[in-house]
């Protein structure tokens, strides 16, 4: 794939980058060693008074971050902002809290001094994805900057503009030099660097073939990787629900980021007793979006990011309508310029359906009519990934029986997914493994070293 920027509202190629030759990338990690020798001698404090100059960056900044983020991949220029925003507050969140996660953890045992260390590994490579460009990397770099590491970012071969943007903010926050560096290069030469031994570990965010890809080749190579992975997230409504504001919230669940987010609620399954009036409600707040220039004050959605996502889910709509799927509303591909898809709903998907069991990466919701809480869970789980659920119910013991049973990384309860820095965000089965955020974040790429002093 070229790296370039193209418009996905216009299709325009706007610029396009030379791939990084095997010399700059041997190069690159050259520096990223030095750059950890010096890194980890830091004291937390001066890492956390770096980390925070690079959140008011990321503040200051917004407006014309979110512009070529808008212009790279689509999302709306607000969605935009509020994601380099919420950058702030989570790199914020690392400086804040790196001590207390990595504060040796006394274990008392026989010995006169016991305990967890927690040290930094060295470079780390991170493969990240399109759909929210800054986020994902920030959320890998801060902890892992925090806790003494350093980062080699392999982004997405569409949105150069935003990884080398990434990269001259640590730079300007006063990093060391190589602390974080972008490589503009393809999936294909990801492979070489992860059996370079001076790269200690990997992180990936993107497809199910990425993650086993990155997974395998660690595995030869004995390297840690978390992987975060594609998701069909399972929303469902009860009878007890308040219906306007599940209807209002699924609604933002599954059309965010113009329906490409890993933990947008795919799958809705909604009780017998309310189902007509709640496909009804949905019905109409789907009607409702506006579908256009994702830089318009007013827009709901964008494009989808590329003619490939287009031609992707046209595929998987026309093939669930073929076996037997009915056309709620909506989901389909709009003429003209650009890779615009109307947001939709399908209900009555059979079984047999490839749209069943594959993730659905744009603005198409599955309905589906459950007699019980039982057979909603029944359900949701058939499904291989396991990313997050949510479920809108009064019923503390519908609640206390979705979190328990619901396969997958986090459950919400009366609101939608979402990542918060404060708690861990990751999932199980096909969804990947290993979590980021929260204290589980920073530790993921430590070295949580015993101490025993006799
Ligand atoms: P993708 O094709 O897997 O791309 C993600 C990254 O992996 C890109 O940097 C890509 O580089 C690279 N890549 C692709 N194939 C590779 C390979 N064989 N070896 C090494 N690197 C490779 O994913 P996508 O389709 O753009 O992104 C959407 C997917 O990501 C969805 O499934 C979504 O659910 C998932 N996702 C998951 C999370 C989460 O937190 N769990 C968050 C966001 C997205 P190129 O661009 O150069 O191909």
């Amino acid at each position: 794939m070229a790296i370039q920027t193209q418009n996905p509202a216009t299709e325009e190629i706007i610029k396009t980058f030379e791939p990084y030759s095997d010399a700059q990338v041997d190069l690159a990690i050259a520096k990223s060693v030095v750059a950890f020798e010096e890194l980890r001698s830091w004291p937390l404090e001066k890492r956390a008074k770096h980390l925070k100059k690079a959140a008011k960056i990321l503040h200051d900044e917004a407006d014309k971050l979110g512009k070529i983020v808008t212009l790279e991949m689509g999302k709306t220029y607000a969605a935009a902002v509020a994601e380099v925003k919420k950058c702030a507050v989570g790199a914020e969140y690392y400086a804040d809290t790196a001590a207390q996660h990595l504060a040796d953890d006394i274990v008392k045992t026989e010995a006169k001094k016991s305990y967890r260390k927690y040290l930094p590994m060295g470079p780390v490579l991170a493969v990240m994805p399109w759909n929210y460009p800054i986020w994902q990397v920030i959320r890998f770099a801060a902890p892992a900057l925090m806790a003494g590491n350093t980062g080699l970012l392999k982004h997405a071969s569409n949105v150069p503009q935003c990884a080398l943007y990434i990269e001259d903010i640590f730079k300007r926050a006063g990093f060391p030099e190589g602390a974080f560096q972008t490589l503009l290069i393809g999936g294909a030469k990801v492979e070489r660097i992860l059996r370079d031994e001076r790269v200690r570990a990997a992180t990936l965010t993107g497809s199910e073939p990425a993650g086993a890809s990155v997974a395998s080749i660690c595995g030869q190579e004995i390297k840690p990787t978390v992987l975060e992975l594609g998701g069909s997230d399972a929303f469902i409504i009860m009878p007890s629900a308040d219906i306007e504001k599940a209807v209002e919230i699924g609604t933002t669940a599954r059309t965010q980021n113009n329906g490409q987010s890993c933990i947008a609620a795919k799958r809705f399954f909604i009780h017998a007793d309310i189902y007509d009036d709640v496909k009804a409600r949905f019905k109409d707040s789907f009607d409702a979006l506006t579908v256009g220039d994702p830089m318009k004050d007013g827009t709901d959605i964008g494009p989808l990011v590329n003619q490939d996502a287009l031609d992707t889910v046209v595929a998987q709509v026309e093939n669930a309508l073929k076996d037997g799927a009915i056309r709620v509303t909506g989901a389909e591909a709009v003429n003209g310029k650009g890779f615009f898809f109307t947001p939709g709903i399908l209900e009555n998907i059979s079984k047999d359906s490839n749209a069943y069991h594959e993730e659905i990466f744009a603005p198409v919701a599955l309905l589906y009519k459950v007699e019980s809480l039982d057979e909603a869970i029944e359900i949701a789980n058939s499904s291989p990934f396991g990313l997050s659920s949510a479920i809108f119910t009064q019923d503390k013991a519908e609640q206390e029986q979705a979190i328990n049973e619901l396969e997958a990384g986090g459950t919400f309860v009366n609101a939608m997914s979402g990542s918060n820095p404060h708690l861990p965000f990751g999932g199980i089965k096909r969804s990947g493994y290993g979590r980021e955020l929260a204290a589980e974040g920073i530790r993921a790429f430590c070295n949580i070293k015993t101490v025993y002093i006799a």
